[in-house]
């Protein structure tokens, strides 16, 4: 290892990863810090139930946002599966179970159970023209990821259809769906991807929803979340293979303790898994850690507020598939986004609970099951078995409600994701979760607490911050790259320093590595390669 690098990234996470694989590209001399004893953050995938031979995506899990370019450019062996179902949405009315079905693409199936939740045909029209709408805005937006920030001006004339984001903008998320929709479950299955991850009120116009909403449904020009084969971590080891093909060197077990700058450059200091002390010097820094985390390594420079967090991730393992009370086959209640408790209403009564300090119950969440869809994270007598994977996202859950007693508040979100799946079932998951070799079932969750304290992801919010509009908000931005610090030499390559980062995307590690190299040089080391 050296002591001078052109770049230190702090930080080995999925983007930390992507920015050191495009440096190292390039010719620049790249070191990575990961503090953990494995790269990855938020992407990789663990065997979580001693003696139980399955490797779940630990904490994310479908991947939309990672463009085809970065996949291209780096020679990444990402291989994600089409799920055949969009969405399954169970519910009781009138004392009848039913469920709103959702096909990809959509299909007869989808028609009729439109018109059986909902009445008619009306619903059926308006999903497929908003959503029609917005796969034209997806198309046109998403290459702009990966380009300099553009004005709103600039970005509108790019679009063939600059209404629909004229809209979210200029409304509510709350309001602009239920111009849409007056179905309270078809209305609520639409508001969801406008609050993963985010805190928010749909109906407060502060914009918060509505770019949750955005990212969701842009990915990739198509908006489409597929199943990575052998689960988040494959995705993530492709990344740090290809950081390494091309040079970069990434230490784990390694945590930055300061990061400062002077006339000379900038400076890392570090302390290994042997506890020595390194300080490690480079041209430029770029920061892979949460914006609040690089902030306490710059002793206070560039604070920010703890970003909310508002979810509770559960994963399980099931000996087999629950039966339903709508009847549904569950391999096709499963195979895409299940949600539970996820209408309009229930939705809005979660955020006011939550508001009001309570977890919400019932509590509304997503369901889905990788194994279907990628039997490979199973081990040959899991698999044998017929076992199945699990991974249940819950809602309006934010970080406050369990900075008092985590550990109990965990227990009671738990029980309650557990109730919500027991109204919908026929039979108590209890019966088809596994056991592990402790004979503990096979359910584990993670609150924002625990994000923080396990992966540093400051408040739990899996974005390190609000999402934010994918143009300037200021005029200085225009051009730029939108990763930029008060300091010239540090660059955001994270999900929530870098606009337009959030999500398994590495759009900010490309965008961090793409300003770094437009950088004028500052280095005593020239780069070992042709850039
Ligand atoms: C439960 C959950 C579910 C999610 N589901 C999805 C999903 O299905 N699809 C999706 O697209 N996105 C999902 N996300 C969001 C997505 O995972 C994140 O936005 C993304 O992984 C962030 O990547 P990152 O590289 O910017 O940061 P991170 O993944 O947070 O990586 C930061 C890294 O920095 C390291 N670090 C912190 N401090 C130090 C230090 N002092 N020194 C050295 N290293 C340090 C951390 O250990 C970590 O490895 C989910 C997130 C969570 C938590």
């Amino acid at each position: 290892m050296k002591s001078r690098y052109d770049v230190v990234v702090v930080g080995g996470g999925h983007n930390g990863l992507v920015a050191a694989a495009y440096l190292a590209r390039a010719g620049r001399s790249v070191l990575v810090l990961e503090q953990l004893g494995h790269v990855g953050g938020a992407a990789v995938s663990e065997a979580v139930f001693p003696g139980v031979d399955v490797r779940l995506s630990k904490y994310s899990y479908l991947v939309s946002l990672l463009p085809d370019q970065i996949v291209t450019d780096l020679g990444l062996s990402v291989r994600l599966a089409d799920r055949s179902f969009a969405s399954y949405t169970p519910f009781a009315r009138d004392g009848r179970d039913l469920g709103l079905l959702v096909e990809r693409p959509d299909g007869s199936a989808t028609r009729a159970s439109f018109a059986e939740v909902t009445g008619s045909d009306v619903e059926y029209g308006s999903w497929h023209e908003f959503y029609g709408r917005i796969a034209v805005l997806a198309e046109d937006l998403a290459p702009t990821l990966l380009e300099p920030l553009m004005g709103i001006a600039d970005l509108t004339s790019r679009l063939r259809d600059p209404s629909v984001l004229a809209e979210l903008r200029d409304l509510p998320l709350g309001e602009l769906v239920g111009r849409w929709f007056k179905d309270d479950v078809v209305g609520g299955v639409v508001l969801t991807d406008g609050l993963v991850g985010t805190f928010a009120d749909v109906h407060a116009d502060d914009g918060r929803a509505s770019a949750c909403f955005l990212y969701h449904l842009i990915g990739n020009g198509a908006g489409q979340w597929r199943v990575p084969i052998g689960g988040m971590g494959a995705v993530t080891a492709s990344m740090a293979a290809a950081a390494r093909r091309f040079g970069a060197e990434l230490e784990v077990d390694a945590t930055a303790g300061h990061v400062a700058f002077d006339a000379s450059g900038g400076e890392v200091g570090w302390v290994d898994g042997s506890g020595v002390e390194h300080i490690t010097g480079a041209s430029v820094v770029v920061s892979g850690v949460a914006p609040s985390v690089l902030a306490q390594l710059r002793g206070g420079l560039g604070a920010v507020a703890r970003p909310v967090g508002a979810q509770v991730k559960v994963n399980m393992v099931l000996r087999r598939l629950p039966r339903f009370r709508s009847g549904i086959d569950p391999a096709v209640a499963l195979a895409g986004t299940m949600h539970v408790a996820e209408s309009a209403s229930e939705l809005d009564a979660a955020y006011a609970a939550a508001a009001a300090g309570l977890l919400p119950d019932p509590l509304p969440f997503e369901v889905y099951c990788h194994s279907l869809a990628d039997p490979s994270i199973l081990g040959p007598a899991e698999r044998e078995a017929g076992y199945h994977t699990l991974t249940l996202f819950a809602m309006q859950t934010p970080v406050g409600l369990f900075d008092g007693d985590n550990d109990a508040r965990r227990a009671e979100a738990a029980r309650l994701a557990v109730e919500g799946l027991d109204a919908v079932l026929a039979e108590p998951l209890s019966e088809c979760l596994a056991r592990d070799a402790d004979g503990q079932l096979c359910l584990q969750a993670a609150t924002p607490v625990d994000l923080e304290n396990l992966i540093g992801m400051t408040g739990g919010n899996i974005f390190h911050g609000d999402l934010s509009w994918p143009y300037a908000g200021e005029e200085s931005q225009v051009g730029r790259w939108g990763v930029e610090t008060d300091e010239p030499r540090l660059v955001h390559a994270n999900a929530g320093g870098a606009l337009r980062g959030g999500g398994v995307s590495g759009i900010g590690g490309h965008n961090a590595a793409m300003a770094v190299l437009s950088m004028q040089p500052v280095s005593s080391a020239p780069p070992r390669r042709p850039v």
